[in-house]
């Protein structure tokens, strides 16, 4: 299959392409060319697999031009070595827990994928050329992007990873888990918000002379590979509430969301055939896609810092293909709502689950609360839970009024200094800096 370029639609590439490159020309992003689309028997036979294999045979349309069933095999187990578990709420609700990876936050699943498939493209490309080429990953993180991509990359052969983040706006075990690495993990703390780092990673793209001298990729969710190995979790949500239910056809997903790559993959699930009914974007204060939805006008504000800090983006960089999936007919145009949620509704809804009994932390409540404004009789709600509690430990602690565990995975990292550099929100200097090396 391959993957066409959604302002440039000549330009068409593989999926080694897509995932190479990042971005196409004039910063479009890749969408495949054909979503392959499973009938209801077919589905019924996916639900019944166990993880890997099953999103072996999700993903094996998508990569089969560069990848073998068995490296794409390979790639999955290696990527995908941690569950996803959904979680019972009450008779109507559920939680799918996608922070069971190294970085405990969803984008392991993403990020590790990306980084394997990189590697074998790496490896291939060594052994038909006979040059072992260098690669430059440029990313921005809003929080925890940084931590999924530092340690899928981090000691991988000729890949150097360049970090940037707005200093200051992210939590600082958050900030922990991907500044103290070190190695081929470089991190930047930017003095400007998560937008203007974006807008450095953009111009950087942009500049063809620095893409090409430092083999430039960026491992944002632009990457189509990260937004392929998400749609997996859904049919994982999905086998799980099966195995409980069988009534599959009133299944709502509400999605926390930033930059929408999470709410793109989900779709993706639905045009190939998953039964979800539909899906509710969850938004914090910054809520350029609510508002868009409502008055058909896209007019960003500036992005306002809140506690579900990973979500603060008013210039969603993956709403395009979202746009295009809605207006194009590849999902039906009425499959998505979004609700934004203030940080008063964020916090009483982080308490209303505590005593549930159910730990949880500012991202999940958001897109809880949405599930509670939205949902409609005999709907079945599940919202993802995009990170641990412990990656918000300061803030879900002064909220719910007691103290949480660190898990050892951010306890590791706690104590270790930050190897970070300064640097202002200025592209010239980052170029600089890109070169220098
Ligand atoms: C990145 C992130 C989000 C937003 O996901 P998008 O795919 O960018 O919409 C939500 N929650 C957490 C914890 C995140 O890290």
């Amino acid at each position: 299959m391959k993957f066409y370029n959604l302002k440039e639609n000549d330009e068409q590439v593989s999926f080694a392409g897509a995932v190479k490159q990042g971005l196409g020309k004039n910063q479009g992003l890749f969408f495949p060319t054909e979503l392959p689309k499973f009938s209801e028997s077919e589905i019924a036979q996916l639900l019944a697999m166990p993880l890997v294999e099953r999103s072996v045979k999700i993903l094996h349309p998508f990569v089969a031009e560069d990848l073998s069933a068995k490296e794409l095999t390979n790639i999955v187990t290696d990527a995908f070595n941690f569950p996803a578990l959904l979680q019972p709420i009450s008779s109507d609700r559920a939680v799918l827990e996608l922070f069971h990876g190294p970085t405990l936050a969803f984008k392991d699943f993403g990020g590790r994928f990306m980084a394997k498939c990189l590697q074998a493209f790496c490896k291939k490309e060594a052994v038909t050329t006979g040059v072992e080429k260098k690669l430059t990953i440029l990313t921005a993180t809003s929080g925890d992007t940084g931590a999924a991509v530092a340690h899928a990359f981090h000691g991988i052969d000729n890949i150097r990873v360049v970090i940037m983040y707005p200093k200051g706006k992210i939590s600082l075990l958050q900030e922990k888990m991907f500044t103290t690495l070190g190695g081929n993990i470089e991190t930047l703390a930017i003095d400007g918000s998560f937008d203007d780092c974006q807008v450095m990673v953009k111009q950087s793209f942009d500049d063809s002379d620095l893409a090409t001298t430092i083999g430039l990729n960026s491992a944002n969710s632009i990457n189509i590979s990260r937004l392929l190995a998400q749609v997996c979790y859904y049919f994982e949500a999905v086998a799980q509430l099966s195995r409980a239910k069988s009534d599959l056809n009133s299944i709502v997903f509400s999605v926390p969301s930033g930059n929408f790559g999470n709410l793109t993959a989900g779709l993706f699930a639905k045009a190939m055939g998953l039964p979800i009914k539909r899906f509710i974007a969850a938004t914090n204060a910054n809520d350029t896609v609510p508002r868009y939805l409502e008055t058909g006008e896209w007019s960003p504000h500036e992005t306002v810092a809140t506690i579900s800090n990973a979500m603060d983006v008013s210039n969603p960089n993956n709403w395009p293909r979202v746009e295009h999936m809605l207006k194009s007919g590849i999902v039906p145009a009425d499959c998505v709502s979004s609700v934004s949620i203030d940080e008063e509704q964020t916090q009483s809804t982080v308490i209303q689950l505590a005593k549930l009994g159910y730990i949880s932390e500012p991202h999940a409540a958001v897109a809880c609360k949405a599930l509670q404004y939205s949902a409609q009789e005999g709907e079945f709600g599940v919202f993802l839970g995009t990170a641990h509690p412990a990656k918000f430990k300061e803030v879900v602690e002064s909220i719910i009024g007691q103290p949480i565990g660190l898990p050892k995975e951010l306890a590791d990292c706690a104590g270790e200094p930050i190897l970070s550099v300064d640097m202002s929100a200025d592209f010239a200097q980052l170029r600089a800096y890109l070169l220098a090396k």
